[in-house]
């Protein structure tokens, strides 16, 4: 149940306290959260531009800083998704150096959460448990019930009982036990934490959290490479448990570290819905601690009342000298819409999120327009079709003829004239 290695181990965020490397989340002398620490100059000779380049289009181009246990030789192609330029978008929200990170197409299971899940089953394996899972809001189960798979291991799943049918279906599929829990996620939290002391199980964001956060860590290297090894000004980044904001942050900092790119200031923007807000709402009222909230937003994947990197998010996004809004229901369908609109990328609710938000930063001048900024779109739009429900009428079946499409075509005119009408004055069409 404990495995050892030259380059990485667990250590205490508050008092230090080093573990080497065991399926634990927690200082048992502080309570503090654990993370993975790395000897920096161990890794210095393996973690080059030349030796990432020459690796694999995938995130194990970046395995040296990675928690990978000695023995694992990762083969699933997880990762490298692409970076967009974002014109149109940005045309539309004023900006004119806007890109957009594109997790919707993540491989295997369409969202971010396929990287975190493959450092967190490499470990699950290194630790020797046969049975692993998670407590998810979504994205995880689907990653994990797929990963679990591949790899030969039994899969536990617990999610909220109210979750997308989609997301539901995604993680059945690949033969898990899917476990319905009455309640939100911080629930179903609850009760993994006392399924990992209880069972020996593998629980990937619970005892083995502190490996799957560091995969998240990709998605920072992969801008910097993607940007020609240059960081951006900004990055705009959805925000559930806090854990994806601040590794894309430790990133960097390594890469500045090990002088892969330049050091200079990355101001970090923070993600939420309002209807569950709580690191947001830290932020702007310059709060040290977070006021849990009862989530009640269409953003599932994102609704975390009590994140448990909360605190850590939002100490670093004032840190950086960033900001973190959230947006209506109203405004992440909207958001939805305009992504795939102007660039062509159906993105999920929390991508509704991430681009209301980002407009909305611009609109009030926190972002500069001719900065580079990264907008971090992390799931797929197919996963949440129920939030667009109602958006669009069913087109009624013409007959095969040219003369009935003419005709169809002037009545489909007329409607979007009424639409444009109906919109201009910022009125909602349902
Ligand atoms: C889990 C998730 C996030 C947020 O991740 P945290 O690291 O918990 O903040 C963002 N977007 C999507 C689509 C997710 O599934
Ligand atoms: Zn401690």
């Amino acid at each position: 149940m404990a495995y050892s290695c030259r380059t990485y181990e667990l250590k205490c965020n508050e008092c230090g306290k080093r573990f080497g490397n065991r399926p634990i989340s927690a200082c048992d002398d502080c309570l503090a959260p654990l993370e993975v620490a790395f000897d920096l100059e161990a890794v210095r000779p393996q973690f080059t531009r030349e030796t990432i380049q020459a690796g694999p289009a995938n995130i194990w181009r970046y395995a040296a800083l990675l928690p990978i246990p000695e023995g694992f030789t990762p083969d699933l192609p997880v990762g490298f998704t692409p970076l967009v330029k974002a014109s149109r978008l940005g045309k539309r929200v004023g900006a004119t150096n806007l890109y957009v990170k594109n997790d919707a197409v993540c491989f295997p299971t369409l969202s971010f959460k396929d990287r975190v899940v493959s450092v967190a089953l490499a470990n699950a394996q290194a630790f020797g448990f046969r049975t692993v899972g998670c407590s998810s809001t979504g994205n995880l189960a689907n990653s994990v019930a797929a990963q679990a798979a591949r790899l030969g291991l039994n899969a536990t799943i617990l999610v909220p009982a109210d979750l997308e049918p989609a997301k539901i279906l995604n993680t059945l599929v690949y033969g898990a036990r899917l476990v319905r829990v009455e309640g939100n996620y911080d629930h179903v939290n609850r009760l993994c934490t006392m399924i990992a002391d209880e069972y020996r199980w593998g629980l990937v964001n619970v005892n083995l959290r502190p490996y799957y956060a560091e995969g998240s860590k990709t998605v920072g290297y992969e801008i910097a490479e993607q940007l020609g090894w240059r960081l951006p000004d900004n990055i705009v980044c959805p925000m559930a448990g806090g854990s994806l904001i601040r590794k894309i942050r430790k990133a960097f900092r390594e890469l500045i570290a090990l002088g892969l790119v330049e050091d200079k200031p990355v101001r970090f923007f923070g993600a939420q819905a309002t209807g569950c807000s709580p690191i947001s709402h830290a932020v702007r009222e310059r709060l040290d601690w977070i006021e849990p909230q009862r989530p009640n937003t269409i953003a599932r994947s994102l609704a975390i009342g009590n994140p448990a990197d909360g605190p850590a998010a939002a100490k670093m996004i004032r840190e950086t000298g960033g900001w973190a809004e959230d947006v209506s229901d109203v405004e992440v369908v909207a958001g939805m819409q305009e992504l795939a609109e102007t660039e062509g990328i159906f993105t999920e609710t929390a991508g509704g999120v991430t681009t209301a938000v980002t407009a909305k930063l611009y609109a009030d001048g926190r972002i500069s327009r001719d900065q580079v900024t990264v907008s971090c779109i992390t799931g797929n739009g197919l996963k949440t079709t129920d939030a667009l429900v109602g958006r669009y009428r069913e087109q009624p079946a013409i007959r095969p003829r040219l003369a009935d499409f003419a005709a169809h075509l002037e009545t489909l005119e007329h409607a979007s004239l009424g639409l444009e009408l109906a919109t201009a004055g910022g009125v909602y069409v349902d």
